[in-house]
């Protein structure tokens, strides 16, 4: 029997195991030296100024949309093309998701959707970086810039990815990534916000820290005693340092990661581009994509559906997953009221994700190609 091949895996070894337990040993558990060690690394990776560390890539969108005044009343212009957390964090701050539709080569956000979606109480736009592929920021910026609305940018699977030569996360809008273990790297749980505004960063690490006036960090320094003020209600968002440890070993296999995700979808790429019933995906020249998923769209000539392939692959001991969900079709969100955003619920229907991940080999790779081949050829 063929060893089992899983969708995404974590890349830990020895170095993992022994910067969590120099934290153990250390005492010093959560956001403290190490936390601001792994900030530190992510800003000068990126091209930012400042990164603030957070819970996850979700609490990390949460205090952006907050520190931008989005509250009730409010919309915010979301793609139904993504994780739901997207949109969750939107009603999390008591707003409205405005949900558009995605460009069908990209599946990031179409920017004719959202200029068509904007209304007086329009607040904000959250692009993202689906799967790693930047959307076209330039034209969303000028549009929000047009508009005065808020640009936060979903950059959960988008470490590593570039727009136009430069990293996400440089380009000056509040970003937020996320190291859940699918995403490029991983510290269990965690996110990170990467931004250029000196003020916006100090409000967010008040925010994620209760609201408190000072942090640990500045407490335990100090030669003087220092009191502690609450200006603002805050909210428990703090990353541990176990997290970042393992995080600032993860940076610096980033590198490798990323290389091994472009070679694996350079060879999915390769093998299904002659298929003539499957579209591989598509990265425009402003692009550097992360491949943090393969996504295949599966056209209406393909001679097996979506769902039977999936059950396929994994009667083969090979884990895939179906494609982007989207999320204005689920019942939390059937109250939206949201039109029908047809490019959106055809990718969403007629895609899946391959696996892809650093430890998966050449003969894995080949393994897979074969099953697809077999029931798409
Ligand atoms: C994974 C993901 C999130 C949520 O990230 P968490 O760190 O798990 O909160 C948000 N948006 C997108 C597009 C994602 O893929």
């Amino acid at each position: 029997m063929n060893e089992r091949i899983e969708i995404a895996q974590p890349l830990f070894d020895d170095r993992e195991e022994q910067a969590v337990l120099a934290v153990l040993r250390s005492g010093w558990v959560s956001q403290g030296p190490k936390v601001a060690e792994f900030e530190q690394v992510f800003a000068g990776y990126v091209g930012a100024q400042h990164a603030v560390a957070t819970t996850s890539c979700t609490t990390a969108l949460h205090m952006c949309l907050l520190a931008a005044g989005v509250g009730s009343g409010d919309e915010v212009i979301v793609p139904s093309l993504s994780f739901i957390a997207t949109a969750n964090v939107v009603a999390h701050c008591g707003a409205t998701p405005v949900f558009v539709d995605v460009d069908p080569l990209t599946c990031t956000i179409d920017p004719s959707c959202i200029a068509a979606a904007i209304t007086d109480r329009t607040k904000a736009v959250i692009p993202v970086h689906q799967m790693g592929l930047p959307a076209d920021l330039d034209q969303i910026a000028a549009l929000a810039r047009g508009h005065g609305l808020a640009l936060i940018e979903d950059a959960a699977c988008a470490i590593g990815s570039a727009y136009k030569g430069r990293r996400i996360g440089g380009h000056g809008n509040p970003a937020c990534f996320s190291f859940h273990p699918r995403k490029i790297i991983t510290t269990g749980e965690g996110g990170m916000i990467t931004t250029n505004d000196p003020e916006l960063a100090a409000k967010l690490r008040r925010m994620r820290q209760h609201g408190m006036s000072v942090s640990d960090l500045q407490r335990h320094g100090a030669g003087k005693v220092i009191i502690e003020r609450y200006p603002e209600i805050g909210y428990n968002y703090r990353m541990t340092d176990l997290q970042a440890a393992v995080g600032i070993v993860q940076m610096q296999k980033l590198p490798f990661i990323l290389s091994r995700r472009a070679g694996i979808a350079a060879a999915y790429t390769k093998a299904f581009e002659r298929v003539p019933s499957v579209r591989a995906p598509f990265v425009p020249s402003y692009a550097s994509h992360s491949f943090q998923s393969y996504c295949l769209e599966l056209l209406p000539d393909a001679p097996v559906s979506r769902d039977t392939l999936l059950q396929v692959l994994l009667d083969n001991g090979i884990s895939s997953r179906r494609g982007i969900m989207a999320i204005h079709a689920e019942a939390c969100y059937q109250a939206s009221g949201a039109s029908s955003l047809p490019v959106t619920e055809r990718l969403s229907r007629n895609s899946l994700l391959l696996p892809i991940h650093p430890s998966l080999s050449d003969a894995g790779i080949s393994r897979i190609v074969d099953v697809m081949q077999g029931c798409l050829c």
